[in-house]
């Protein structure tokens, strides 16, 4: 567990939320020290990444007037939570946009950074040889891939999912989960069949019981 502050908001790594990152580094697949290196930056990559995320949604809710505001990073993402006076629906839609627009923006950012240093320098393969490079690479990788995924993908407890449910607003809650069932079992079958991916099937069998449970007692489960 790591525990830290950043512009004033308590931050939490869960070692679920490492070992996941290790996982998908390719961790299982070590077999000499030097294969660690990879799995290290990828790990480092990808926190930073969704930290990003976290405190797009985070300030936001400063700026909307939430209160004791906290990110936690657990095994299947991240959850940036507030207390005090719940945000209307607008404001709700916008604190779910904020986290993977700044997520993918930052990771463009940093894409055209790098793409614009190895356009001027002279040995562009010295460059991708080096740790900083994959370090950069797996961080644009990680970011575009979450950032656009979780908002794209209308499934509980995702950006999507949120948005939807801002969009169609409290009344129509029912209908939320069952749009989000839906697409957690299209998505979940597009990944394992057309993509051979695994733990994205997982992640949405995962979402579709607890969309389930919450369809069954009307209720959200929370969280972004
Ligand atoms: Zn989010």
């Amino acid at each position: 567990m790591i525990r830290f502050r950043l512009f004033g908001f308590p931050v939490t790594v869960e070692p679920w939320h490492w070992a996941i990152l290790a996982f998908c580094g390719g961790a299982l697949k070590i077999k000499e020290p030097e294969d660690l290196l990879p799995v290290l930056l990828f790990m480092a990559a990808g926190v930073v990444s969704l930290i990003i995320h976290e405190l797009g949604h985070a300030l936001t809710m400063r700026l909307f007037g939430g209160r004791h505001i906290s990110i936690v990073l657990h095994g299947w993402g991240g959850q940036a939570a507030s207390q005090g006076a719940p945000f209307s629906r607008g404001q709700q839609i916008l604190i779910s946009l904020a986290g993977p627009l700044l997520q993918v923006a930052c990771g463009l950012v940093v894409f055209i950074a790098v793409a614009m240093s190895a356009d001027t320098s002279s040995g562009s393969t010295v460059l991708e040889a080096s740790p900083v490079y994959q370090l950069l690479y797996w961080f644009v990788l990680i970011s575009l891939w979450w950032g656009v995924l979780n908002l794209i993908i209308p499934v509980y407890p995702m950006d999507g999912g949120q948005i939807l449910h801002g969009i169609l607003g409290p009344r129509r809650i029912k209908l939320t989960l069952q749009i989000s069932i839906i697409a957690a079992i299209i998505v979940g079958a597009v990944g394992l069949i057309y993509l051979n991916m695994f733990l994205l099937p997982i992640f949405m069998v995962f979402s579709v019981v607890e969309n389930y449970k919450a369809l069954k007692r009307t209720r959200t489960p929370g969280g972004w």
